[in-house]
C-alpha cells in the first residue's frame, strides 16, 4: 500500500459517497440527527483537497495527517472514531510496514481496535463496527492462510454488505439511535452503511489494480 493507492483511494471513496447520498442521509434522519452524509463528505472533501501535501509524504505519515484532519472536520459521533482508526493504522503501518497482505490486515485491525475502545462498543450493538469488526477478523483470518488478493477482496466486499445488513434488526445500544429501543428495528445503521460502502470501494479499486 503506497501513498498514490490512499489518495486514489480518497477520491473513488468521496465519489462512491456523493453517489450514495440520499440513502445515507435518510437513514441517519430515520435513527439519527441526519447529519452523518454531510459529516462524511466534509472529511472526505477535505482529505481529496489536500493531496499535493500528502503525496509527498510516505504512507504512514499521510495516515497519520488524515487522522488527524479527520478528527477535527468529520465531527458528529463518527469524527473522533474514523480519525483513531486512521492514526492507529498510521502507527502500525510505521512499526509493521503495508508492503503484505497480513501486514495490511495487521494495519486494519490496529484501527478497528481503536474505534472498539473509543467508542466502547463491540459488535453487535448497531454502529459501524457491526462491518469493521467482521471484515477486519475476516481480513486476518484470509491473510494469514494465504488467500490470493483478488479471492480475499471479493470475500471482504461480502462481509460488508452482510455486516451492513446485519445492523437491520438490531437494538442500537451505543450512539444516538440508543434513545430509539425498539423503534430503531427494521433500519440500517448509518455509520454501517457508510462503513460498507467505503469498503467495497477501496477493495474494488484494489481489484482494478493487481
Ligand atoms: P452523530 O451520531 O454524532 O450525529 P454521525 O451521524 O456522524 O454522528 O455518526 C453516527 C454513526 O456513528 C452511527 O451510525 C454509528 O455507526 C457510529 N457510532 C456512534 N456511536 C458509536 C460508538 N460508541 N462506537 C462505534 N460507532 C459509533
Ligand atoms: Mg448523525
Amino acid at each position: 500500500m503506497n501513498t498514490e493507492f490512499i489518495l486514489r483511494a480518497a477520491e473513488a471513496v468521496y465519489q462512491a459517497l456523493l453517489t450514495h447520498e440520499s440513502e445515507i442521509e435518510s437513514l441517519d434522519r430515520a435513527i439519527g440527527d441526519g447529519d452523518h452524509f454531510i459529516n462524511m463528505k466534509r472529511g472526505c472533501a477535505t482529505i481529496v483537497g489536500m493531496r499535493e501535501e500528502l503525496a509527498a509524504l510516505a504512507p504512514d505519515a499521510a495516515l497519520q495527517k488524515i487522522g488527524m484532519k479527520l478528527l477535527s472536520t468529520i465531527g458528529g459521533a463518527s469524527g473522533p472514531l474514523i480519525g483513531s482508526f486512521f492514526m492507529s493504522m498510521a502507527k502500525a503501518v510505521k512499526e509493521e510496514g503495508a508492503e503484505t497482505l497480513p501486514e495490511i490486515a495487521i494495519a486494519f485491525a490496529a484501527g478497528v481496535e481503536a474505534i472498539k475502545a473509543r467508542g466502547k462498543a463491540d459488535v453487535g450493538e448497531k454502529t459501524m463496527l457491526d462491518v469493521l469488526i467482521p471484515v477486519s477478523q475476516t481480513f486476518t483470518r484470509l491473510a494469514d492462510e494465504g488467500y490470493g488478493r483478488a479471492e480475499l477482496l471479493e470475500v471482504l466486499k461480502r462481509e460488508a454488505q452482510q455486516g451492513m445488513q446485519s445492523t437491520r434488526d438490531m437494538i442500537a445500544t451505543k450512539g444516538r439511535a440508543a434513545f430509539l429501543g425498539e423503534r430503531a428495528i427494521g433500519h440500517i445503521d448509518p455509520g454501517a452503511k457508510s462503513s460498507q460502502v467505503i469498503i467495497c470501494t477501496v477493495c474494488d479499486l484494489a481489484l482494478a489494480n493487481p
